[in-house]
């Protein structure tokens, strides 16, 4: 026993070693990962993540948003096993294989209705990219061309990837502020915020007052608005933004009414995280371009697709000479190995009731989060399915926001590591998304660590006014 903790103490130290002489970690400050000790995870099982010496850690975001039946699924390990003894990796350019049509047709099965064609990519980033491609290049190709349709709306803090063109569309200042000279001019309208609104209105009284804003935005440049952009339902990573009941389906009629296309980014929401196959659903609604990604491959491997309608394909259509084609793809876009286990993942959400399932979890979560309320730090519980935020407060009843400085989001998930719950935050947000195959039994546990640790960091921040 001693001997061989030494050696998981030696490996951990050569790993970390190589770690900070190499390894160059996204929206990280490496400064300060360098003077801190790494988590280096070595295996998984279910809801749970283990460390290089066995530690046991609930993995509270699922790996960053992905994982839905869990960890080393059997369903998914074997359909992967198995496409691996077929072929790991052919091109959609020019050839085509069983695991991409078989995925693509069972898409459109599950997508809002309309929604036929299927474009892959490799992350949610470059199937917004080629979301906003089509919709630019859709208008100049259609019959009654509309060539000076070419901008793009999006929501003030959205929030869609990290590529130059998903940047351009996105509002979150911290990210994107400085990359703004790179970037495409786009329109941005208000957040449906409810919490924090930035028209300073309340949801009782406000008529949806920044649906209009969206409104007055398409009307005075419709002739030049290729597409308005949005999460439907709950933005993610501006903060679990959760939008009132009719937003996303007001957002779609305004687009019709003033001729401008809907893509939906369902990066975030898609595959049963809100507990519809698709937030869409919940609205009611059909995009004209759907984006998804990361639930896609159930956690397994980097995939991502971008949905058209006919309409939308047909303007692409025409003899090679004419240059209509959609001029865009990578190389390992449709990797077999990425859409054998996606398929896999999907057949499982009909074996295993998973939306149900996410229903029922989602409910008890609820209601747990409900008893953190009473907690000083905590200002707002925003949830939908098992997606949620709790954002964290100076003071409840001012909803004063705390200083970023005192770092609370991160005190608090750095902190839950200590208890064994693995989580990120956004800011001032704590971010739960948990595996769609959470048990309650695992949901109290999440929830249980998170009243004490929000606690704990509320008695030494708001005590001294000043973090220790
Ligand atoms: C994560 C995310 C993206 C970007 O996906 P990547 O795979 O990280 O490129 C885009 N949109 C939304 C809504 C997301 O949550």
């Amino acid at each position: 026993m001693e001997t061989s903790h030494c050696g998981f103490d030696a490996e951990w130290a050569r790993l970390e070693a190589l770690d900070k002489a190499h390894v160059w970690h996204p929206f990280t400050q490496m400064q300060g990962w360098r003077a801190e000790r790494p988590l280096i995870i070595e295996r998984a099982e279910g809801c749970y993540l283990y460390d290089l010496e066995g530690r046991r850690y609930l993995d509270g975001v699922s790996s960053l948003w992905v994982t839905t039946h869990g960890h080393r699924t059997p369903e998914l390990d074997a359909a992967l096993r198995a496409q691996l003894d077929k072929v790991a990796h052919t091109t959609l350019l020019g050839l085509t294989h069983a695991p991409a049509i078989e995925l693509a047709a069972k898409l459109v099965e599950l997508a809002p209705p309309g929604l036929t064609k299927v474009f892959y990519s490799d992350a949610g980033s470059t199937a917004v990219e080629v979301a906003l491609k089509m919709a630019f290049q859709y208008w100049r190709q259609r019959t009654d061309p509309r060539p000076r349709k070419t901008k793009f709306i999006h929501l003030r803090e959205s929030y869609h990837g990290d590529t130059v063109g998903a940047v351009s569309v996105g509002g979150i200042s911290l990210f994107h502020s400085l990359y703004r000279p790179l970037l495409f001019e786009a329109l941005a309208a208000p957040e449906p915020h409810c919490y924090r609104c930035p028209l300073r209105l309340e949801r009782a009284t406000c008529g949806m007052a920044c649906a209009d804003e969206l409104e007055r935005l398409l009307e005075a440049n419709a002739d030049e608005i290729a597409a308005v952009i949005i999460e439907p339902v709950m933005m993610g990573a501006a903060g679990m933004l959760a939008q009132p009941e009719g937003y996303a389906r007001r957002v779609r009629e305004l687009c019709t009414q003033y001729e401008a296309l809907l893509i939906c980014d369902e990066v975030a929401t898609g595959f049963g995280r809100t507990g519809w196959m698709f937030a869409c659903e919940a609205e009611g609604i059909a995009p004209d371009l759907l984006c998804v990604a990361k639930g896609l491959t159930g956690g397994y491997l980097p995939l991502a697709a971008t949905l058209a309608t006919d309409a939308i394909y047909e303007a692409f259509l025409g003899e090679t000479g004419e240059f209509k084609t959609f001029f865009h793809g990578h190389t390992y876009t449709g990797n077999p190995l990425a859409c054998a286990v996606a398929l896999a993942n999907l057949a499982l959400f009909e074996q295993n009731n998973t939306l149900e399932r996410v229903r029922a979890v989602a409910s008890h979560l609820a209601e747990r989060l409900e008893t953190l309320r009473a907690l000083p730090l905590v200002g707002d519980i925003r949830q939908r399915g098992l997606m949620a935020g709790i954002e964290l407060v100076a003071d409840r009843h001012a909803r004063t926001p705390l200083p970023p400085e005192w770092l609370a989001g991160y005190r608090v998930t750095n902190r839950c590591r200590d208890y064994g719950v693995i989580l990120r935050p956004l800011g001032n947000v704590v971010v739960l998304m948990p595996p769609l195959a959470i048990s309650t039994a695992q949901a109290d546990e999440l929830t249980n660590v998170l009243r004490v640790v929000i606690a704990e960091v509320g008695r030494e921040l708001l005590a001294g006014g000043e973090p220790g």
